[in-house]
């Protein structure tokens, strides 16, 4: 471990002891690391004898319903006594965790920021930032290792889910030999792939497929295909008798076609405001343009979101990601 990481986790751990009693929270529409890394979090305090409530502004997926103490998390923000310490995780700006949280989180004594985006804003008090971690979870493993915190069946199996699902099953460009070496440790420790990989991958209700036919149906290419697009609208929500929590990983469908470089998801997620996923192969930097919208996310895998109706937003977009590809052929923007 380098020295720098090193130094950041026993500022971490410091934090930590020091504190009794901590709120925890993650991003809004909190995917697979998210949740992972907000369980196996808790796991983590508890095993230290602190006490904790972990908050997500937005209910979680169903398939994350297999994790150790889901329904004890809460959407209702916590008053400002009802905890010393915040730890946030996976969260790539203070904003992320959602505006219904955001006053419970600042007005905590100390903040405790862990988080491996590219665009992480250092927002606490503690910044421990590893944009080189495959996932947060990642990065609690190396937490729970500094702490001789051996992991448990559910603390393992909390870890190896963000890392499975931030990795895209072990697929995207994060995943190296580290990626293997814990995932093999965490299966040591009780984490079951087989099962882990049935709930969170095989797991769908009917809406939920419904909805994935109703948006693949709005599938459009553009650039020589080098963009693919498609919408969620709310009607389709209705339609479907699904809801948006169960799009989580659609955009994973657009990604899959060869030819495209950049994979482009625009969700309805109320009215007039439009959630734009994006996901590239190669040297396309979708992080950058989702900065230019106020959004953020990794080299490869990115998101904003823009007020307006579903379509305009729509052109508008795809106008820019066309200009945007053309424009990264330049070194500067590699
Ligand atoms: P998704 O497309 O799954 O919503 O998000 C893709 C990536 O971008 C994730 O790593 C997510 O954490 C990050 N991300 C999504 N929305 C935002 C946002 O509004 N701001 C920032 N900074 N990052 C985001
Ligand atoms: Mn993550």
């Amino acid at each position: 471990m380098n020295e720098f990481k090193s130094a950041k986790i026993r500022e971490v751990i410091s934090a930590i002891r020091h504190y009794d009693r901590f709120m925890i929270a993650t991003h809004v529409h909190p995917d697979g690391d998210a949740m992972g890394a907000l369980v196996a979090m808790q796991l983590i305090l508890r095993r230290l004898g602190k006490s904790v409530v972990a908050y997500t502004q937005d209910p979680y997926p169903q398939e994350y319903g297999f994790l150790a103490n889901v329904r004890e998390i809460r959407n209702k923000p916590p008053g400002p006594a009802d905890h010393e310490a915040a730890i946030l995780v996976d969260c790539g700006d203070l904003e992320r965790v959602g505006e219904k949280l955001l006053d419970s989180v600042k007005g905590a004594g100390f903040l405790i920021n862990i988080d491996h985006h590219l665009v992480n804003k250092p927002f606490g008090n503690v910044n421990w930032i590893e944009t080189s971690a495959s996932s947060a979870c990642e990065m609690l493993f190396d937490l729970c290792m500094s702490l001789s915190l051996p992991p448990d069946k559910a603390l393992a199996t909390a870890l190896y889910t963000g890392i499975l699902t931030d990795t895209g099953s072990f697929r995207f460009s994060n995943t190296n030999a580290r990626v293997f070496e814990i995932i093999s440790t965490l299966t040591g420790f009780g984490a079951d792939p087989a099962r882990i990989a049935g709930e969170v991958y095989d797991s769908a209700t009917p809406e939920k497929l419904k909805l994935l036919a109703l948006v693949l149906g709005t599938m459009e290419f553009h650039a020589s295909s080098r963009i693919v697009t498609a919408e969620l609208s709310r009607s389709m929500l209705s339609d479907s008798s699904s809801n948006y929590v169960e799009s989580e990983g659609f955009i994973n469908h657009l990604r899959s076609i060869k030819s495209a470089e950049v994979a482009i998801l625009f969700r309805e997620v109320g009215d007039g405001l439009i959630h734009i996923s994006m996901r590239s192969r190669g040297d396309i930097n979708v992080a950058r343009l989702a900065q230019l919208h106020g959004g953020g996310g990794h080299k490869q895998a990115a998101a904003c979101r823009i007020s307006g109706e579903l379509h305009p937003v729509r052109s508008m977009f795809i106008a820019e990601t066309i200009s945007y590809l053309n424009g990264s052929r330049r070194p500067e923007n590699g």
